[in-house]
């Protein structure tokens, strides 16, 4: 049997709103397999994911597989529209959920990890905002299209910019993992407010991203999920189960997803198993992408 190990790795996995989306599923996978966690979330989700690692109410969405409850290291907060906080206009920052920290820019956040931790072996990119998601593209506004992009996909870039150096020279290289969806290269007409561009942008941005690390020995990849009710998920249709459902029929392996999945093929893209994989998408989807219905 080949186990996977990533004991004395660090992990930094962005995008956890609370204990239901990829990243709470991706974090736990990868503590599971050893490595450390640090989690980074948007000021304002800060109580709520400090209730969901404290609250007994929340104790079975922390349990790992031996038994054991799921602790990160620290949460931080990090808000992916900002790269350093001279770009945090004025109302961000004296709003009552934001004042409170004096560093959650992309550059501060990574930095700051990086330097107490010794260095990055892992860096998850699970962050995706379109405030008019439930307007289809031909609707959606040239603020609310720059804004997604902004947030959704330049921040892939920004983030890798940011480890990059804390990253470098990582015994077994470093590992970057993202998360796309197969509105990024295919029409899926509920997917809205410009979420298929950001994707299809993410998607090719991975690719460059490759490149420009890989001489570090960083990789880059991006795990295509197939639909999952995340609340971010839930918030582009309120029918969300019925595109579950209809993925499901049509899939090859006929049945939805699970975060835990997203999180094993997380785990693999990080481990010395995917050491020579980089620059690619790993559709994590029951096979739902290679049908023509
Ligand atoms: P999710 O739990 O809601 O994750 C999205 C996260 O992005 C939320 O925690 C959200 O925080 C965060 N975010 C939004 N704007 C941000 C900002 N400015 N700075 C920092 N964080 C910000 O939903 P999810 O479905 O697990 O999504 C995770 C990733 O998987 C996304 O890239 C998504 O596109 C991708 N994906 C999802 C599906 C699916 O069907 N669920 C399928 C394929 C791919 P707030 O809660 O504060 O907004």
């Amino acid at each position: 049997m080949t186990a996977i190990d990533l004991s004395g790795k660090i992990a930094l996995v962005t995008g956890v709103g609370d204990n239901e989306g990829f990243a709470w599923a991706i974090a736990k996978g990868l503590r599971a397999a050893g490595a450390r966690i640090v989690l980074a979330c948007q000021p304002n989700r800060m109580n709520i994911v400090d209730g969901n690692l404290t609250r007994d109410m929340d104790r079975d969405s922390r349990l790992l597989p031996d038994g054991s409850e799921f602790r990160p290291e620290k949460v931080v907060p990090c808000d992916s529209a900002f790269d350093t906080m001279a770009d945090v206009p004025e109302e961000v920052r004296t709003n009552r959920r934001y004042a409170a920290y004096s560093e959650y820019s992309i550059q501060g956040t990574v930095d700051a990890v990086g330097k107490e931790f010794g260095g990055i072996d892992v860096l998850v990119h699970a962050v995706a905002f379109s405030r008019e998601i439930t307007k289809p593209l031909i609707e959606t506004s040239r603020k609310g299209y720059h804004e997604a992009m902004g947030v959704s996909a330049y921040s892939l870039v920004s983030m890798v910019r940011a480890a990059a150096p804390h990253m470098a020279g990582r015994p077994g290289g470093g590992s970057v993992v993202g998360l796309t969806y197969v509105a990024g290269e295919r029409v899926v007409p509920h997917y809205g407010g410009g979420m298929g561009t950001c994707k299809a942008a993410l998607q090719m941005d991975a690719k460059q991203l490759a490149w420009f690390v890989g001489d570090r020995n960083i990789r880059v990849n991006l795990i295509s999920a197939g639909p999952f009710a995340s609340r971010a998920a839930r918030a582009i249709n309120p029918d969300f189960d019925k595109l579950i459902a209809h993925a499901a029929e049509h899939s090859p392996l006929r049945r939805p997803i699970t975060a835990e999945e997203v999180a094993d093929a997380t785990v693999y893209l990080c481990s010395p198993l995917a050491g020579a994989v980089t620059g690619q998408v790993l559709y994590v989807d029951c096979g739902y992408n290679i049908m023509g219905t």
